[in-house]
């Protein structure tokens, strides 16, 4: 494969199926599937190439690592269920089922998981001890439309999307009318209660803080529903959000799904939908610039930074979870 090659990239990404675990095809040192568009992109590692580490899924989603365990967590939507892979020797086994058709996942300020169930239309916390605590299933007494994605911020609160997409229909949760706008919300840790933070959105879905909180940035899928394809962001005052602008919006007529920051603030989103070529992971600077892209062989839907050094990234792309590790280090969220 030539350097930048899309035709070649075209060749296996609709070839995706067929692939086996581990590199993929055509691998050679630095993987040319990893994209530099600008010198800012310094997390390409020259002797590394995309892996995949786990395939079989309908839906792949909510990837979240857990340093302490040395595994990851994801959601397989239409099979009703959460995978976790062991990283010291691949293991993939089933971590949930009945899983409520849970999608976006994380973890609190002390390290429990903290998913988003469709099917339920609520999220929970997974206690230390295994038990399920229920945190919300509704507002002002109307049900919630279906929790996507979710992010825990230092001081405990936890902010998440409402879209709505398991109520849809039967494949990622279950038809069911809205009560709900699809509005973005704030979990207060003391009070227990939720405010709706943004409430503009068609489709709200990935979320995540910069490095400094200062700033959160949310997706918004609506095209599914007639809207835009962009990630906007907003400025964090205490428990309000202000001055919210259109951050990234090249994404139509593919879009993006989830997000994460990495430790210098640069935004990291998955791809797909759109041309083949595309699919896979962007990277932009915290002025918005493109700086870089993973190309993956599927459509991706979400990521996380994981691995003992946290150098690593994880995508859940469709059917498959593709690792890569990453030229960096240091502090990132769950
Ligand atoms: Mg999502």
């Amino acid at each position: 494969m030539h350097e930048h090659s899309h035709g070649g990239m075209n060749d296996w990404a609709t070839d995706g199926l067929r692939l086996p675990l581990g590199h993929l095809p055509g691998t050679r040192y630095p993987d040319s599937r990893v994209e530099v568009l600008d010198k800012r992109f310094t997390a390409r590692q020259g002797n590394a190439a995309i892996e995949r580490i786990a395939t079989g899924f309908r839906w792949a989603e909510g990837p979240v690592y857990f340093a302490d365990g040395g595994y990851l967590i994801w959601s397989d939507i239409p099979n009703n269920r959460m995978m976790r892979w062991l990283e010291d020797d691949g293991h993939v086994s089933v971590f949930r089922t009945p899983s409520n058709h849970t999608n976006g996942n994380t973890r609190d300020r002390e390290g429990r998981l903290v998913s988003c169930e469709h099917d339920s239309r609520r999220l929970t916390r997974t206690e230390l001890d295994g038990e399920i605590t229920v945190l919300i299933d509704n507002f002002s007494g109307k049900a919630l439309n279906g929790p996507n994605d979710i992010v825990v911020a230092s001081d405990g609160a936890i902010w998440f999307t409402d879209p709505g997409y398991g109520i849809d229909g039967p494949y990622e949760g279950h038809a069911a009318p809205a009560e709900l706008p699809c509005n973005v919300y704030r979990l207060d840790p003391n009070s227990g209660n939720a405010t709706v933070v943004a409430s503009d959105f068609t489709r709200p879905n990935g979320i995540s803080f910069s490095p400094d909180e200062r700033r959160l940035y949310v997706v918004d899928t609506g095209i599914t529903h007639g809207g835009p394809s962009h990630i906007r962001v907003f400025d964090v005052n205490g428990a309000r959000l202000t001055n919210g602008r259109v951050f990234a919006e090249d994404f139509a007529p593919g879009m993006t799904d989830g997000l994460r920051t990495d430790a210098k603030g640069n935004v990291w989103c998955s791809m797909g939908w759109s041309d083949p070529a595309e699919d896979g992971v962007r990277c932009y600077a915290p002025d918005g610039d493109m700086i870089g892209k993973v190309h993956l062989p599927e459509a991706c839907a979400n990521l996380c930074f994981g691995g003992k050094k946290r150098n690593r990234l994880f995508m859940t792309a469709s059917t498959s979870v593709y690792s890569l590790y990453l030229n960096m280090s240091g502090a990132m969220r769950p």
